[in-house]
Formats: C-alpha cells, sequence, structure tokens
C-alpha cells in the first residue's frame, strides 16, 4: 500500500510518515505523532493534512 506524507512545518517537505494504506480514510484517530525524518522534530499531524504518495507503484 502507498506510504502516507505529510508536509514537515519546518523544512515544507513531504515526508513519509510511517503509516501506509490504500485511503486516507483507513487512517485510525484524529491526530497522529510522527518522527521527522526530514528535521528530525516530532510532529502531531492530523489526517486531513496527510496526502498519499502519488508516486508509489506496487
Ligand atoms: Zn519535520
Amino acid at each position: 500500500m502507498p506510504p502516507v506524507l505529510i508536509a514537515c512545518p519546518v523544512t515544507g517537505d513531504l515526508v513519509p510518515t510511517g503509516e501506509t494504506v490504500a485511503s486516507l480514510e483507513e487512517l485510525e484517530g484524529e491526530y497522529l505523532l510522527i518522527a521527522c525524518s526530514d528535521c528530525g522534530r516530532d510532529h502531531e499531524w492530523a489526517r486531513a493534512e496527510a496526502v498519499i504518495a502519488a508516486e508509489y507503484t506496487d
């Protein structure tokens, strides 16, 4: 399944959240936390902010 990305609020780049879903409706919970691989901080993010990686191919 494709990875879920969020835009890092520090760098603005898309970073993987570690979640993989077929559609964003499958995400559990309103807010989730990631250890950002881009800036190294922790970010709380909402499902509404997330995007599925468009370039993903199985
Ligand atoms: Zn970040």
